[in-house]
Order: C-alpha cells, then structure tokens, then sequence
C-alpha cells in the first residue's frame, strides 16, 4: 500500500518531534508499506518569514532571523541526522535557502514593495528548510530519503498566494520524479504549501495549505492512503481549543470533512477534500503526539448509523454585507450586480441568504475583503441608491456558526434545537442559510458570540457524548 504521510507545523516543531516524524514513516515501511511524506515548515516559521517580508517591504530588515532560522534548524540536524556527511548536505541545502530568502528580504526593503508573487517566495521558504531535516532523520533510520522540492513536481496557476493545482501537469512530474524514489524503496520527503507554475515560478496553496498538498499529492500518485498528522486525535465535534469536551468522530465523509473545514475547522485546509475524493482516496487524520489513536477516517459514506449533528464550527474575521431598501422589490438584476461586483473584487462568498420581501439581501465575505466591496457595491449601484431603491450598503463584523451532518438531512428538529439553544443563551441570530443538501445550517451571530453559540450548540446536540446510532 502507498501511504502518502503529511506532518503538521507542530508534527516537525523540534528536533523531538522531526526523530517522531521519521518514526512514525519507518513504523510503516516496516509492515511492507510505501510512504511519501509531505511536510510543513517547522511551527511559527511561516509566520515570522511573512512578518519579515511585511517589515522589509517598509524598509525595516530583520537582520538576525536569518541566524535565529539557522540556528533553530541546525540544532534539529545536529539532533536527528548522525551522519556527518548527510548532515552536512542538509545544512547546505537550508543556508543556501537562507541566502535566497535574505537577498530577496533585502530586495524589498530597496523597493519597498510587496507583490504577492514576492511573499510565496518568501513564506515559501519554511517548508524548504523543514524537507532536508525530516528527509535526513528518515536516511538516519536506515530508509532511504531525499528532500523534494514540490517546485518541481506540483505545477501550479499563477494566483499567488492560492494557486491551484494543474492535476494532469502535476501526475506527469509527479510520476517522472517521485514514483521512481518510492519503487527504490525510498521515502521521499515533498515540501507542503509550495507549487510552481509552468514557467516554474513558486507558488504557495495558501495559508494552511501543506494538508491540500498532501492531497494533490496522494492523488497525482494514485496512492492508496493519505495520513494527516497533526497535534489532536483527529477531526472532533467541535475545536477542542474552545470547546473543551469535544469528542474525536471516528468516521466522517468527504462532504462533511469538507463542510467543516470550509466553516473553519482549521485541523484540515478547505480544499484538501477535493483531489482525494476524485480518486475516492480515504484520508486519515492523526495524533502525531498520540499515535496508538485510530484519528478519523475520511471515506465515502461516513458513518451513516449517526443522524442528526455531527460537529459544530465556526469562521471568524468575517463581516456580513447587507445591502437594503424597501423599493429593491422587483427591481431586476440587483443581485446579480453585486455578485458580479464581489467577483470582480476577487472575493469569496461564504453565505448568502436573502428575505423573501426581497427588500434586503446579505453575505457573508472575508473582513479583510469588506472595505473593498462596499465601495464597489456603492459605485456600481449608485443609480438605484440615487432614486432611493437601494438605501442602504454596509458591512459588520460577524461570526458564522455552522451545524454539519450529512444525516442532518430528513432529521425534522434541527432548526427547533438550533434556535432553541441560542434562544436559551440569549444570543441574537443575524441571518441564516440551509442548502439544499441539508447537510449544514449556518448561522450568522455577532463576533462576541460565537465561542458561547458553539458552545451551546455543542451541549443542545449532545455531541460530548457518543453518538448512538440510529435504528
Ligand atoms: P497542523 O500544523 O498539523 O496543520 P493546524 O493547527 O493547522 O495543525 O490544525 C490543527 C488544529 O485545528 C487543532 O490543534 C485545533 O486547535 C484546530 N481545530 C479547529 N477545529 C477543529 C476540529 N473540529 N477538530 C480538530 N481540530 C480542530
Ligand atoms: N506552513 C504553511 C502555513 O503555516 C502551510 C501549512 O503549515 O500547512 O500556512
Ligand atoms: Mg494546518
């Protein structure tokens, strides 16, 4: 079996964790499967590489990171790679990294301009320092291992910043450059996060986005498993860093996987489901610091026995555009106006619900993208507010709380409990959507609101208890 293995920030934080990592893939190799690791940058790196990009790009250079990075990753090689002649390759590899990310620090503090083609090949870096060590701790257990560039194996749009995988392009390296390593018998270690274009400019998956790589991964090289490592028993009820009596889901499917992570389930990137499912490759998601835990399976039907709830999430730092007015009524292509103005902004609907009076419509859109499409809402709907059609545009900072189960669908009650629960806690519901699909109901609260909403959702569905199943 070809199990693709990705490692969390915190899954390769230190060199104790780097000796786990290599453990846990050589645990594998050693009951006859084949492994391709996909690993993120070491915790905290990307962060403090984009800050240093900010900083530059406003002419303040960070001069010591580039030896607070050397030194951090040097200690994890002197650590984990006894070889003296691997560990110095390693370290080669990471300083000629540092140098790049230092020249083009020191290039955007001349220019004084950050161009989000600038920062992915800065944030980029991280995930470039952390391949060498994971690979040679790999090597130090006596498995062949060598540090991948994805940059030369996932081909990528040029949206910087989100790029997309090209998948037939990405199959075609992939199988040139990777499958070969794994049919030696070696674990090859791929760098999460990064792509390249065509032209092989790098590119990054977006925030997060090393679990979509192990995915495009798993799928360009028709693998049979994809194992997310990370840093909690799998995916729970529920974050477990705000609600503390959240419960592992021993089983969900890749709709509600996918529902949750695009509500803002952080323990999996929103676009990880995608290539995996198109391949129907189960994914797992793991404790790296609890590896006997069975995690959750991701697979087709989920655990269907469970009805109702399965896991309540939440988004923040979004803010809910209302556009409002008692003459909007029957005037025509309103909507399709400001959906053409949000797309042209370059930004992303999360949830739309409109009253059926028709006198007023609401989304929900990322905060940082707000003060952009007001503007343009307001420019390109001028005449409808001029005559009074339209007599209101705003935006408010908000919370969207969502309720997922594919079982939700056919379970009458849901909405009653829902309403019922926050009812109870006194907390104000702003606005609320229900596909189609029945499989999510989100609501939309006040900022504040949103820890004690989930909370109270979390206890109404009794999801801290064990699911029974269903007759
Ligand atoms: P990694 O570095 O391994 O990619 P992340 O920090 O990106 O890890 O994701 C794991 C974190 O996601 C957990 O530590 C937890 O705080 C958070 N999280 C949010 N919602 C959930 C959920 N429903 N189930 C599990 N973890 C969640
Ligand atoms: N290192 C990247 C980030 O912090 C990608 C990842 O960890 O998934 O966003
Ligand atoms: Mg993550």
């Amino acid at each position: 079996m070809l199990i693709v293995m990705k490692f969390g920030g915190t899954s390769v934080g230190s060199a104790e964790r780097i000796a786990q990592a290599a453990a846990l893939v050589t645990a594998a190799r050693d009951k006859g499967h084949h492994v391709a690791a996909v690993t993120s940058a070491m915790s905290g790196v990307t962060n403090s590489l984009i800050e240093a990009a900010q900083a530059a790009s406003k002419g303040n250079l960070d001069a010591a990171l580039r030896q607070r990075l050397y030194d951090r990753h040097k200690a994890v090689a002197d650590a984990v790679i006894q070889d003296a002649a691997v560990r110095s390759v390693a370290l080669e590899q990471i300083d000629r990294r540092l140098d790049r990310f230092e020249k083009l620090c020191y290039g955007l503090s001349m220019v004084h301009e950050l161009t989000p083609r600038l920062l992915d090949a800065i944030s980029g870096t991280g995930e470039m320092l952390a391949a060498p060590l994971v690979a040679g701790a790999i090597a130090a257990r006596g498995r062949g291992s060598s540090a991948i560039d994805a940059t030369d194996c996932i081909v990528t749009t040029d949206q910087f910043g989100g790029a997309e995988p090209l998948m037939d392009e990405t199959r075609a390296k992939m199988q040139a450059t990777v499958r070969p390593l794994i049919e030696r018998g070696e674990s090859p270690v791929l760098t999460g996060f990064i792509g390249a274009t065509v032209d092989g400019v790098l590119t990054t998956l977006g925030r997060g986005g090393s679990d979509y790589s192990a995915s495009i991964v798993g799928a360009a090289l028709d693998a049979d498993e994809i194992w997310i490592w990370t840093d909690v028993d799998g995916v729970l009820s529920a974050n477990p860093s705000e609600v503390p009596d959240a419960r592992t889901l021993a089983e969900i499917s890749y709709s509600e996987a996918s529902e949750l992570a695009y509500y803002g389930a952080k323990v999996l990137h929103y676009k990880t489901i995608l290539p995996a499912f198109r391949k129907r490759i189960p994914l797992r998601i793991l404790n790296s610091f609890n590896p006997t835990h069975s995690g959750t399976r991701v697979s087709v039907e989920g655990d269907p026995s469970i009805p109702g709830v399965k896991a309540v999430t939440s988004i923040r730092g979004v803010s809910l555009i209302t556009i409002s007015g008692t003459g909007m009524q029957g005037i025509p292509g309103i909507v399709a106006k400001a959906f053409e103005v949000v797309a042209e902004q370059q930004s992303n609907v999360l949830m739309i619900s409109q009253a059926s009076s028709e006198n007023n419509m609401c989304f929900v859109i990322t905060a940082a993208d707000a003060p952009r499409v007001v503007k343009a809402l307001r420019g390109t709907l001028e005449l409808e507010l001029s005559r009074g059609h339209v007599e209101e545009i705003s935006a408010q900072p908000v919370a969207v709380v969502a309720a997922i189960g594919d079982r939700m669908r056919g379970t009458p009650g849901i909405a009653a409990t829902v309403f019922g629960a926050l009812g109870s806690e006194g907390i104000n519901v702003i606005a609320i959507s229900q596909g189609s699909s029945e499989r999510n109901i989100s609501l939309v609260v006040g900022e504040p609101e949103a820890a004690p909403a989930i909370r109270a959702l979390h206890r109404a569905f009794r999801l801290d208890r064990a699911a029974v199943a269903a007759k």
